[in-house]
């Protein structure tokens, strides 16, 4: 028996070339844009400090845009650093790169503070009399926004040392915790071979038709996050409390208060979202009873969450997922599959299994003046082309959003998800034309209903153990380990009800999630994101080629206005508490579908 590495998938080879950015973690033009950003921040300093309430609408305006250009020399070397320890976290010398850009960042950002601080600090109504100037026309959102967090700042020292501090503490963390994650190796017994896996693999692996490799896949899974929880959970109760003394000083009164205001989604919305999709807890137990009596079994364990319905239709190597994809995006609009088509072309994707490389997928967004990166790991399954579909709706949203320049590019996390899952979507429904065999056609509707389920209930699930995370912390201390595993047991129960019996084992699971650790709260994001899709579908379908111009209008919109108002031009009210209901009603109408061709 030798033990071997699972990366024999149709991705090998396939890598990003990042020249666009630098030529190396040694190039020096790395420092030269530093060093750059860095005068032009103390000459901003210089020529601005103090001056701020006494500037009128044209001043103002170019001095937010002498910011933006010297903004995007230190995001180049932020993005590159970012982009090279993404693709190898076990190379010190990127761990290093992204430590000193940071550093260097915290330097010229520390120098510019005072910027929004006075901006802020300025009298409602001689700021609201600047706002409605037409030479700030295409700075009102930004400005605007800045002043949301007018409760929120702190003094200008006070700024400096937290921003400086978070090198070394929250952001430190973070890090170790991507350094941890990407060296841990996960052994199993397969066929009677030894595998030796990473996490990516592993977690794969749950997806297998054999009820025995996902049983043991997911005892590996539990063994390796055990023989690293220590560490792990140091991590976790350090950033929550990290996150609790920041809450009081910035005087946000609930932990999750910050990412909605962050959103630019009151709090009510957000409680109106995961009430509604509590409410519909049910429909993922029918599913997964459902599922239990299509695979013939009895009681479905966590480890048969992700069992295919059908094995023949998996498999699709990565050249078959470009067609896919873009034939899909193409039938909905040549100019969105022109742009992903790039991605392609132009070595802007990272797909291949890589040890030491980052698990999951993302797609960055660089500069206006440059194009987005997608890191994948492609692993040949048919959910690997949904995440294709669903990074590139990432990269065409934000290649189209770029004329709004770096300030207003990136919209909320909110709407960050529309062109991502809405891509999905595309994918979902080309797939399904394409097929007559009714097996077909319901392992298809299922993998849609479980990845539906997975962006909708299993991310409000995860919110949900979020707030009783940091509650917990709060109230009772540094947690041990048991007490967040049973909080997680409590969040998910609910939601399965008794159609999948969750083990033990299962309450460890938590330790590996990524968003817990980098940006606490995003994951309803998610559900808003899948919910708000499925209702901007019901619209195409209802207008037809119509809608096509309107929906790339809200993608080139960007963030350069509240995601209330852009799709509010769109006729969408976000704003309305019966809104989420729309969706999940498809989505039971999805449930309803997959019954008959089952029964
Ligand atoms: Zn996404």
């Amino acid at each position: 028996m030798t033990a071997r590495n699972a990366s024999t998938a149709s991705s090998d080879g396939i890598r990003w070339d990042l020249s666009d950015l630098y030529a190396g973690p040694d190039d020096e033009r790395i420092d030269a844009d530093l060093d750059r950003a860095f005068a032009q921040a103390k000459d901003f300093e210089g020529g601005f400090r103090g001056r701020i309430a006494a500037l009128d609408a044209v001043e103002l305006s170019e001095a937010v845009d002498t910011l933006e250009r010297l903004n995007e020399s230190v995001a180049r070397a932020g993005v590159y650093a970012g982009l090279l320890f993404a693709a190898d976290t076990a190379t010190a010398r990127h761990g290093a790169l992204m430590q000193h850009v940071q550093e260097r960042s915290s330097e010229i950002r520390n120098a510019l503070i005072f910027f929004e601080l006075e901006w802020v600090a300025l009298d409602s109504e001689a700021a609201d009399a600047l706002l409605a100037d037409p030479a700030l026309a295409k700075r009102r959102h930004l400005l605007e926004s800045m002043r949301r967090y007018r409760e929120h700042v702190l003094s200008e020292p006070e700024e400096r040392i937290l921003e400086a501090t978070a090198n070394t503490g929250s952001r430190a963390f973070s890090r170790l915790f991507d350094e941890l994650l990407a060296d841990m190796r996960f052994t199993l017994e397969r066929d009677g071979e030894a595998l030796d896996l990473g996490e990516e693999e592993v977690l794969s692996l749950l997806y297998d038709p054999d009820r025995d490799t996902r049983r043991a896949a997911a005892a590996s899974l539990t063994a390796g996050l055990k023989s690293n929880s220590r560490p792990l959970a140091f991590i976790f109760n350090t950033l929550v409390q990290d996150k609790a003394v920041e809450d009081e000083l910035r005087r946000y009164p609930r932990p999750i208060d910050s990412r909605n205001l962050a959103n630019e989604i009151d709090d009510a919305s957000v409680d109106s979202l995961l009430s509604a999709c509590v409410a519909r807890y049910p429909l993922v137990a029918r599913y997964y009873r459902l599922k239990a009596k299509i695979l013939g079994l009895d009681q479905l364990e966590d480890f048969d969450r992700y069992a295919p319905i059908a094995a023949e239709s998996g498999g699709r190597s990565f050249a078959e997922a470009r067609q896919i994809v873009l034939e899909a995006y193409g039938d909905f609009s040549p100019e969105m599959a022109e742009i992903a088509g790039r991605f392609f072309d132009r070595n802007w994707i990272d797909a291949e299994l890589r040890p030491g490389k980052r698990g999951g997928a993302f797609c960055a967004s660089t500069l206006p003046s440059l194009h987005p990166f997608v890191l994948l790991n492609y692993t040949d399954n048919l959910r690997d082309v949904m995440t294709v579909a669903h990074e590139l709706g990432h990269g065409v949203h934000q290649s189209l959003a770029a004329e709004q320049g770096l300030f207003e590019q990136d919209t909320p996390l909110t709407t960050a998800e529309t062109a991502s899952v809405f891509g999905e979507m595309l994918v979902f429904r080309r797939l399904m034309k394409q097929e007559s065999d009714p097996k077909v056609r319901l392992a298809l509707l299922c993998g849609k209903l479980e990845d539906a389920f997975a962006t909708v209930f299993r991310q409000v699930a995860m919110t949900r153990f979020e707030q009783s995370l940091h509650a917990a912390r709060r109230s009772e201390g540094e947690l041990p380990i048991e007490r967040v595993n049973s909080l997680w047991m409590e969040a998910n129960e609910p939601m399965f009800g008794d159609s999948v019996k969750l083990s033990e084992d299962y309450g460890w699971w938590w330790l590996y999630i990524p968003h817990f650790v980098h940006s606490p709260f995003y994951c309803y994001a998610y559900a808003y994101g899948e919910l708000l899709v499925l209702a901007l579908l019901r619209r195409y379908d209802e207008e037809g080629a119509a809608f096509v111009p309107r929906y790339l209008d809200l993608l080139r919109a960007g963030g350069s206005d509240t995601p209330l108002v852009l799709l509010g031009r769109m006729g969408i009210d976000v704003g309305d508490p019966d809104f989420w209901d729309g969706g999940l009603a498809l989505l039971e109408e999805m449930v309803a579908e997959a019954e008959a061709l089952a029964g």
